[in-house]
């Protein structure tokens, strides 16, 4: 073995290897796999749960969550009506393909359409780990401000769809759309986005939208 080649880079390699894996797990039972990303308190148990009920009779969702220490998310998730697996990472930052290989045999993959992995609340990390899920999907919120973009490009850089929840708070925030938005075009053009508020409910018709259409392209490529 070549002695200089960086830890890091071996340990991404591994990683890639058992994402791998997963994806073929999701495509052989048709199965839309989607990695829910953001930063601590951002909203993605409560996209997660204003998600289930709108999907219920359309689509049958499971939810893998990734969590520091507590599985209070993933009951949350269970309450809402999906088959939930909880994985506590011990502390550290972020899923990797490994901690989701372990969690899918414990889901009714072939009873599923779509499932939904919540990453640990980390907008540095999670960016470096696939999972082996089809879209990276950020959910951002207004509170944290519209300089999240050209804070952290690296996890701006590698959406698929962005969800930009809370905007009923809007009228209170000093938070810039077109800024936000320029921010995400520059490091993802072909990024989607849903501007929403899980506690209202407003933009989440586009989201579920989206959703669906996904789910189905996939299912029909499998
Ligand atoms: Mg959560
Ligand atoms: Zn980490």
């Amino acid at each position: 073995m070549n002695q200089r080649v960086p830890v890091v880079e071996k340990i991404t390699k591994a990683n890639d290897r058992i994402a791998a894996l997963n994806r073929a797990l999701l495509d052989r039972h048709g199965v839309f796999g989607l990695n829910l990303l953001a930063s601590p308190g951002a909203g993605k148990t409560s996209l997660i749960e204003a998600t289930l009920p709108r999907l219920r009779g359309r689509l049958r969702v499971g939810v893998v969550e990734g969590d520091l220490a507590t599985s209070l998310d993933a009951e949350r998730a269970a309450a809402a009506g999906a088959p939930a697996v909880q994985i506590t990472t011990g502390g550290a930052c972020h899923l990797d393909a490994a901690m989701v290989n372990d969690a899918l045999p414990r889901l009714p993959l072939a009873e599923l359409d779509l499932l939904i992995v919540e990453n640990v609340g980390n907008l540095i990390c999670p960016a470096s780990f696939a999972l082996g899920t089809h879209a990276d999907v950020l959910v951002a919120s207004t509170p944290e401000g519209d300089d999240k973009p050209y804070k952290y490009p690296s996890m701006y850089g590698r959406v698929g769809a962005l969800v930009i929840n809370k905007i009923d708070l809007l009228p209170h925030l000093d938070f810039d759309m077109e800024r936000f938005r320029r921010g995400v075009a520059v490091l993802s053009p072909d990024a989607i986005a849903f501007p929403l508020s899980c506690r209202t409910g407003e933009g989440l018709d586009a989201w579920i939208a989206w959703l669906m259409a996904r789910t189905r392209q996939t299912r029909g490529a499998g």
